[in-house]
């Protein structure tokens, strides 16, 4: 078995740089040269994982198929790579020293005083080298969240020296990511942020071998000199990030600044001359070029934060691809509609999507948009939160099912069709503990969805702790509104559908989670596919 080679990625300057596009997109790179390649990424705050952060905080809690709640960054690995991460792909602080307590609790340090050099380190290291348990992977992208220099990032550079040195120069490589700020008033690029950032990581100990310099303007040859010898780095290895339109473009422009050579050179390892590259190219020219545009709502509490929704984002957009078009989405604060819905904007859309959340804030908003786009025949594409919004308006609207409710927003509703899920009734810890991850969902044969996926049983991820009251399902289910799909195992409901409407459904799941580049999601595509529809009939 070769040896494997390790990567870091590291952070300089400013944070929100994109560590995790530079990350996916190398991946990308390496993959299309026929490595096998993983990512993972460590971040270092204390919450255990973010499950429990509010998407204002981190952006989108993505959830992986084994049921780990983990960064965003991890939808960008899959949706780039299109191969499933785990728990083990995401590591934070919080959980390295939960386990190390852990161990010293039972024992195991046999009586050793326990430090952050050499419990912490040792523990980061191990979780370092975890997917390679089985050899499964030539190059493992390791990337470093925060910034070079702060405190709490300190263990993981310690631990990433050290790595480095018991690995050996020739099987692992730094990559720094930094900032080339523009300063109009004298209108130069500025490149001592990075002399110093580069420099703080040489204190550590850590020499960078390769600089992805994100900047607004193209950097000279004189600049690209300068930033080789102050900060130590070939001249090849200084790589010019600069902003682009869409991420998708990022691996390209990676490619054509020589990312890929320059990293496989310096492990050792061959160029290997492929086409795989080719079906992402032809996926950006379409990207670039629509032949098409539509307009979808994406009805929401989280609407200010773009990245609250990043994984409904990109779905959008491979679907939009696939159907040659160009999605644009109107952000809809569900909050302002519950003082007004503003019949110009919906009547303008080719569809809707009423998002996921948690709490009661925004959801009379989000129940009177369904109501105009199920009476209005405009596309519906309702998602966890939007699914069980779907099935209250219905309840309320058309089953006169008084205040029907879901129990998470009101405790005392008298018809709460929506109702916590037994098992979920005991718990007091709020992390960790959702319905979580994959789990299998049978669909009915004649529904539209059994259509869309073109196959009965499938597998969907989840994130939520309130499920369809299935007391409810004689009076609230009829020939218009039905169950489309349910958990084989539990009888759970997880998709409805209102068949009277153009195109009306509704998943307890998360089907964005799972829509990639290569592998756009068949609900998206069918949804965008409905919207061009719609789109026609209004001109
Ligand atoms: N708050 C709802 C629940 O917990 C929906 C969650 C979601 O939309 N992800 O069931």
């Amino acid at each position: 078995m070769s040896q494997t080679k390790y990567v870091f990625v590291t952070g300089g300057v400013t944070s929100s740089l994109g560590k995790g596009i530079i990350a996916a997109s190398l991946a990308k790179l390496l993959q299309a040269q026929e490595y096998s390649v993983a990512i993972q990424k460590f971040d270092p705050y204390l919450n255990v994982d973010p499950g429990t952060l509010n998407p204002y905080e981190h952006g989108e809690c993505y959830v992986t198929e084994d049921g780990a709640e983990t960064d965003l960054d991890l939808g960008h690995y899959e949706r780039f790579l299109n191969v499933p991460t785990s728990q083990a792909n995401n590591v934070t602080t919080g959980r390295v020293y939960q386990s190390v307590i852990d161990k010293e609790r039972q024992g195991v340090f046999l009586g050793k005083t326990v430090q952050v050099i050499p419990h912490i380190t040792d523990e980061i290291k191990h979780r370092m080298q975890l997917l390679d348990k089985n050899g499964d992977y030539d190059i493992i992208i390791t990337e470093i969240g925060g910034t070079v220099g702060d405190i709490e990032s300190l263990p993981y550079i310690e631990s990433v020296r050290q790595l480095i040195y018991e690995l050996g120069d020739e099987n692992a490589l730094v990559i720094h990511l930094t900032l080339i700020p523009y300063l109009s008033a004298a209108g130069e690029l500025k490149t001592k942020p990075t002399q110093h950032s580069v420099k703080t990581l040489m204190e550590s100990g850590i020499k960078a071998n390769v600089l992805v310099c994100r900047t607004e303007h193209e950097l000279t040859e004189d600049l690209r000199n300068k930033l080789a010898l102050f900060c130590n780095v070939k001249r090849e290895a200084v790589i010019q990030s600069i902003d682009v339109d869409t991420i998708y473009e990022v691996p390209l422009k990676m490619q054509e600044e020589g990312l890929d050579k320059v990293v496989l050179d310096r492990l050792c390892l061959p160029q290997r001359n492929t086409h795989l590259l080719d079906p992402w190219k032809a996926f950006v020219q379409t990207l670039k070029n629509p032949a098409h545009q539509i307009r979808i709502g994406l009805v929401g509490k989280y609407v200010e934060l773009q990245d609250s929704y990043k994984s409904i984002l990109e779905a959008l957009i491979h679907a939009g691809v696939q159907n040659q078009a160009r999605v644009e989405v109107v952000s809809i604060h569900s909050e302002h509609l519950e003082e007004a819905l503003e019949q110009a904007v919906f009547d303008r859309l080719d569809g809707v999507i009423v998002a996921p959340g948690f709490g009661q804030r925004g959801t009379e908003g989000k129940i009177k948009a369904i109501e105009y786009v199920r009476k209005n025949n405009i596309p519906f594409f309702g998602i966890c939160l939007g699914m069980q919004m779907a099935v209250i308006e219905y309840a309320r609207n058309v089953k006169n099912l008084s205040n029907a409710n879901s129990t998470e927003m009101d405790e005392q509703t008298p018809n709460p069709v929506i109702d916590l899920m037994e098992d979920q009734k005991e718990l007091s810890n709020m992390g960790g503990t959702m319905r979580l991850g994959a789990w299998a969902c049978q669909l009915e044969k004649d529904s539209k969805s059994n259509h869309i996926y073109n196959t009965q049983s499938i597998s969907e991820r989840h994130r939520h702790r309130y499920e369809f009251n299935n007391q409810y399902k004689e009076q609230l289910f009829d020939d218009d509104f039905k169950i489309a799909g349910v958990n084989p195992d539990t009888q759970l409901v997880e998709v409805v559908e209102n068949t009277k409407h153009p195109w009306f459904i509704g998943v307890q799941f998360h089907p964005e989670y799972k829509s990639t580049v290569s592998n756009p999601h068949p609900l998206f595509v069918s949804f965008i596919k409905a919207a061009l529809a719609h789109a026609q009939l209004k001109k």
